[in-house]
């Protein structure tokens, strides 16, 4: 786990990397905010501690930037200054949450963890396997440069492929999770969709990514 530090505060800063450190993160500092964009830019973080006064560029700007490179680094602001504005202001911008100063470092440790976990927790907005992707945001396949317009149902089956590309997935297991129920005639329906996603996604092309495993049900993987 890497988080970035940026604060002024020499005696802040030292706070919060010492702590840190403590618990097995790796730190990185900056105390101005030119610094902590180039550092932000440049590396991948778990997270990033900001504070909103600094040297330079300030928090707020930090984050605009950030956002608009489309760099979505979990970040927490630091304010001294406990006014709704100003917490809502970093939150417009992108920040994710934010601290009032002088806050204990328990505190600050617990919202890094739930904002790293969440952050896990989060699904993909675009799934990719071999030379198929899937946006979810835009709810757009494409195969190679080919884009593939597919029933919400297609849609949702391939998605369920994807998410468990290389699992075996019996009959079963797709109706309860595509279809949201089970029960012994979905067999061919599920089989007409599977039939007509090999159609739209695998046909024409030399790699197949629709396997069927005789007597059990499918596989999703490049071979
Ligand atoms: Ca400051």
């Amino acid at each position: 786990m890497r988080i970035l530090v940026v604060e002024d505060e020499v005696k802040v800063l030292n706070f919060i990397r010492k702590g840190l450190q403590e618990n097995a993160y790796t730190v990185d500092t900056a105390s101005d905010g030119e610094e902590g964009l180039f550092l932000a830019e440049e590396n991948e973080y778990d997270c990033i501690v900001l504070d909103i006064m600094l040297p330079k560029v300030d928090g707020y700007q930090i984050i605009r930037t950030l956002r608009s490179k489309r760099i979505k680094t979990p970040v927490i602001f630091l304010t001294a200054k406990d006014t709704v504005s100003d917490r809502v202001k970093g939150l417009d911008y992108g920040a994710d949450d934010y601290l009032v100063k002088p806050f204990a470092f328990a505190e600050l440790l617990a919202r890094i963890k739930a904002l790293v976990r969440r952050e896990k927790d989060k699904p993909q907005d675009v799934l990719g396997v071999a030379d198929l992707t899937m946006n979810l945001l835009q709810h757009k396949v494409q195969r190679g440069t080919t884009v593939v317009e597919l029933t919400p149902k297609e849609f949702a089956l391939l998605r369920y492929f994807m998410e468990h590309c290389g699992q075996v997935l019996t009959r079963t297991m797709i109706s309860e999770n595509v279809w949201g129920y089970n029960f012994d005639s979905m067999t061919n329906v599920i089989d007409v969709h599977i039939n007509s996603l090999r159609e739209k996604i695998d046909k024409g092309f030399d790699q197949k990514l629709i396997h069927t495993v005789r007597g059990v049900g499918y596989v999703f993987e490049q071979r």
